[in-house]
């Protein structure tokens, strides 16, 4: 597909977050609209290295409001797009041993209540009974998401670029932007290495590498790139299909079944921001010790498959989404703090909204705003890990 030269919105960015973007626009009839990727394939960065997991509990109202639009949309996503989420509620269980931790979810579950989402709170015993081959002697509490899981994130991102293309997306692999134009001080379109797209509306949506985008306008987005590693294992038969997602909260420790094996992730709490995405074979030790210390099991599997992919993280660990105020015409959908995935479908649907309609109807996202960082009105989440 060539190059176009004009369009009436270009979405920087082609990962999970750019996809539903356009196919949210296009569903509303926005017009011309044409969605870069500068990797060969769509989804091949963040989007394609993420766990797959999917959940309702925050501890903000917006990220579980957000959850509650995006897990609703994973329900119906082959009606609407043709493609299977391969959305499995097999539920998170999040595992605290510490009674800080449990005093603080506890303290969650009204508000979760009242948003009807449906939570379970568990005692240490009941925790140990539910994961008869981990060790957790020391868990305090559990608070169980039974509609929590998993869905599939190369479906996922695959279903909004073919399901926007239908609806005339122009979704183009191999295009970087270079630049971001500017014309009497709003957007004029961006600059690409195989030459320039005049548009009155840009959506930076270039997930951990935004920052970087954003500073082509002369905006300071602040969200930076953070390596995370994962590796999956040699078959379990041991662990169940619908085996839960389950969560140390204190050691920032997780595992899940995927395929005849399991996955699991420790994110690494002092981790420096960098573009990095060599997997770091000192904390794949730690992460393989503190393991085998939760999941016994784990000492007689094998590392099938390891890799690394960043978060793009911002001050709150919130994302931006909305109009970039200095510069007229540019739209920021990015900073998702390693939850976009399962953000996505309402991430897509309230920027176009914001684009179109001037401001969402379906949540009010002004929480979520770019200059919040620098009116210094941030936001807390407790349950990222
Ligand atoms: C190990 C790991 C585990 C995770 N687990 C989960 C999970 O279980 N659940 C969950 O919800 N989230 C998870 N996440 C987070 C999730 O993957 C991200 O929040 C989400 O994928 C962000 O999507 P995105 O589209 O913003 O970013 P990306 O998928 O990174 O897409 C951004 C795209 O922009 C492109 N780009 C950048 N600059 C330019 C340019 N100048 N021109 C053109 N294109 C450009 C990049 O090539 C990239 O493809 C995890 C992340 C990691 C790394």
């Amino acid at each position: 597909m060539s190059l176009p030269q004009t369009a009436d919105i270009v979405i920087v960015g082609g990962g999970v977050i750019g996809a539903s973007t356009a196919y949210h626009l296009a569903k509303r009839g926005a017009g011309k609209i044409v969605l870069l990727e500068r990797l060969p394939y769509f989804g091949a960065e963040s989007t394609g290295k993420c766990a797959g997991g999917v959940r309702a509990h925050f501890d903000t109202e917006i990220n579980c409001r957000m959850s509650q639009i995006s897990l609703a949309a994973f329900d119906r996503f082959e009606a609407e797009t043709g493609a299977e989420a391969d959305y499995r509620k097999i539920g998170y269980l999040f595992v605290l041993t510490r009674e800080a931790d449990a005093a603080a979810f506890r303290s969650q579950m009204d508000m979760h209540l009242r948003l009807g989402i449906r939570t379970e709170w568990l005692d240490g015993d009941e925790v140990r009974r539910r994961l008869p081959m981990m060790s957790f002697d020391d868990a305090r509490a559990g608070l169980f998401g039974p509609d929590d899981g998993l869905a599939d994130n190369g479906s996922v991102v695959q279903g909004y670029i073919s399901a926007g293309s239908r609806l005339g997306v122009k979704a183009l692999t191999g295009v970087e932007v270079t630049g971001l134009r500017l014309e009497a001080g709003r957007m004029a379109g961006v600059e690409t290495d195989q030459g320039p797209i005049a548009a009155p509306v840009v959506v930076i949506a270039a997930g951990a590498w935004s920052g970087l985008v954003g500073r082509m306008a002369g905006l300071d987005v602040p969200v930076q790139p953070v390596r995370r590693q994962l590796f999956t294992t040699t078959p379990t038969p041991e662990i169940l299909a619908d085996w839960t997602f389950v969560i140390d909260f204190a050691t920032n420790l997780y595992f899940h079944r995927e395929g005849t094996g399991l996955l699991s992730g420790m994110s690494r709490a002092d981790e420096p921001p960098a573009f990095h995405q060599t997997v770091d074979e000192d904390w794949e030790l730690t992460h393989l010790e503190a393991a085998a210390a939760r999941l016994p099991l784990m000492e007689r599997v094998g590392i099938a498959r390891r890799w690394a992919g960043l978060y793009e993280i911002t001050p709150d660990h919130h994302p931006i989404i909305g109009p970039a105020r200095d510069v007229p015409g540019l739209f920021l959908n990015t900073g998702f703090s390693g939850h976009g995935f399962m953000h996505s479908p309402a991430a897509g649907l309230l920027l176009a909204e914001a684009i179109l309609d001037g401001k969402p109807s379906t949540l009010d996202i002004s929480p979520l705003r770019p200059e919040r960082f620098r009116e210094g009105d941030l936001l807390h989440e407790y349950n990222v890990f």
